[in-house]
């Protein structure tokens, strides 16, 4: 089953749910090295979370189940997801899409600092192809392929999606991928590819330091994307 079947009244719907998927998920120890590396740097730890207890784990995709809206990062934190347990949570790439999806009205809060911080998504969905924290933030091709299977349940029981916001274009590919789109779109900022179903991929930069600390990425180029998502969902976007 690929991506052309989220197509209404087409292969039946997968009996797994997303709180089976999450459970599947976080016990998952497939990928040797990363496993080695996520729970090294849960152990090692940084100067700054010394007294804080990481989470060490794979971390699965979190927000609203009903979504529109799905934001595909690339994978775990070392020293945000990974520490806290919830994507984009406790770093500077968090704040960043956060505080996006704030302005835009799909969260609850700017803040997003753990798991337990109040935060609540509407309309929004935020996930990665790859579970686990990688070293240098690059999984090997191996890694990716073998974590492809719990982001495609994902992106089937995510059933009201309409848009996939690519935070660069390591989640862009997994996204075309999974959608088995020829030939392959190339990935760009603000760039919109139509998918089957009325349904759309979003380019977005990621928003990591290397981007926004260079203003490669700025806020209102965020909020620019986060109005095209909002159009293409039919959601409202901030004051519009
Ligand atoms: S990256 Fe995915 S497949 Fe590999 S160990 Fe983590 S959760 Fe399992």
């Amino acid at each position: 089953m690929d991506g052309a079947d989220l197509l209404p009244n087409s292969a039946p719907f997968p009996r797994v749910s997303l709180e089976s998927l999450r459970r599947k998920i976080t016990a998952c120890r497939r990928c040797p090295r990363l496993v080695r590396w996520r729970e090294k740097v849960a152990r090692e730890k940084k100067a700054a979370y010394r007294r804080e207890v990481y989470w060490g784990k794979p971390v699965p995709g979190w927000g609203d189940p009903k979504a529109r809206v799905v934001v595909v990062g690339l994978a775990p934190g070392a020293h945000g997801a990974n520490r806290t347990g919830r994507m984009f949570t406790g770093d500077e790439s968090g704040r960043w899409l956060y505080r996006a999806l704030w302005r835009a009205g799909w969260a609850s809060q700017e803040e997003s600092v753990g798991r337990d911080d109040g935060l609540h998504l509407r309309q929004v969905w935020i996930t990665s192809p790859v579970k686990c924290a990688p070293p240098d933030n690059r999984p090997t091709p191996k890694e990716r392929d073998a974590c492809a299977g719990f982001f495609k349940k994902e992106l089937l029981l995510l059933e009201s999606a309409r848009v996939y916001l690519a935070l660069g274009g390591f989640g862009f590919e997994a996204v075309a991928r999974f959608f088995g789109l020829r030939p392959k779109p190339k990935f760009r900022h603000g760039v919109e590819v139509p998918l089957p179903g009325g349904r759309w991929l979003l380019g977005c930069y990621h928003v990591s330091q290397q981007n926004t600390f260079t203003g490669r990425l700025t806020e209102p180029m965020l909020d620019a994307v986060m109005k095209q998502a909002g159009r293409r969902a039919g959601l409202s976007v901030g004051k519009d």
